[in-house]
């Protein structure tokens, strides 16, 4: 069995994953269908929610991302500004500390209840 913190990641990602999906709808870069949730910002600010947008398969994984349309989308919704700042999360996210148990267990109480939100706004 993997150990416990292994798995309270895989865990956070899977839900928070499922919220990007459900939030997005379609895919951020082509609006295909919202098969994975995918980086802008690579191997840092997992769960960020404007660092993380849906994606389909082919965006996400055969163009890597898709990045120089991933990164015009991005600059249109969040505006000049918040660009930058994530763009200085992403440096300080890069050196931050070691994720611990309750990070993640943080993270997945926090997106359960913003699924079950999301879900009651679409009935
Ligand atoms: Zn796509």
């Amino acid at each position: 069995m993997r150990p416990k913190l292994a798995r309270l990641k895989d865990n956070a990602w899977t839900i928070f994953s499922q919220y990007i999906r459900t939030r997005d709808k379609k895919c951020f870069t082509c609006n295909g269908s919202p098969d994975n949730a995918g980086h802008f910002f690579h191997n840092c600010l997992d769960f960020d929610e404007e660092n993380i947008h849906a994606q389909c398969v082919r965006c996400n994984k055969w163009l890597s991302g898709n990045l120089a349309i991933y990164s015009v989308n991005l600059l249109k919704l969040l505006g000049q500004k918040k660009f930058e700042l994530l763009n200085i999360r992403h440096y300080q996210d890069m050196v931050a500390q070691k994720r611990d148990e309750e990070y993640y267990e943080k993270i997945i109480k926090k997106y359960k209840r913003k699924i079950a939100l999301l879900e009651q706004s679409l009935v």
